[in-house]
């Protein structure tokens, strides 16, 4: 878990560095993408919710995903360029920007009597039925939920980009 207020140390400090003083940093509240470069308002912007959960080296690495589109330009997109400037960063992730929001690092796995998938990254609280099955809540079509492992090699074959 991240200091938020460390988050932006380091933000301001990498566009010190990276950028012009046009530019500027903030915490927006996204909950499925972990970082965004606004390339109009010269912004680039954090999840406030997803860095509070996130490891300083995980935060770190959106930080650079988003300062090499800023360096980049929004016409490289992820190609090549962008990728060269990442990598010259220190970036070493992939092309998402949803960190690790994505299923394969979700610890919990939810399977329905029909066999159908749910993830989570919290153990659910409740109990909780499967939508393919019945759109609404029926305690027939509940998730059995197990925790599995992720290891480091996991997440770092889910942040190489393919
Ligand atoms: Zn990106
Ligand atoms: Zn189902």
């Amino acid at each position: 878990m991240s200091d938020l207020e460390r988050v932006r140390v380091w933000a301001q400090a990498l566009i010190d560095h990276h950028l012009d003083g046009s530019w500027t940093f903030g915490f927006d509240n996204a909950k499925r993408r972990a970082g965004l470069c606004d390339y109009d308002r010269k912004r680039i912007s954090v999840s406030r919710y997803l860095a509070a959960r996130y490891d300083d080296d995980t935060n770190h690495q959106t930080l650079l995903h988003e300062v090499a589109h800023a360096i980049a330009g929004p016409a490289a997109a992820h190609g090549p360029e962008w990728k060269r400037v990442a990598r010259g960063l220190g970036y070493v992730g992939g092309t998402t920007h949803r960190g690790e929001t994505a299923n394969e690092l979700a610890p919990w796995v939810g399977v329905c009597p029909a066999g159908h998938t749910a993830y989570r990254h919290r153990r659910p609280t409740r109990a909780m039925s499967c939508v393919q099955c019945s759109p609404r809540f029926d305690a027939r079509f509940q998730f059995d939920w197990t925790r599995r492992e992720i290891t480091a090699a996991t997440r770092l074959e889910a942040s190489t980009p393919r």
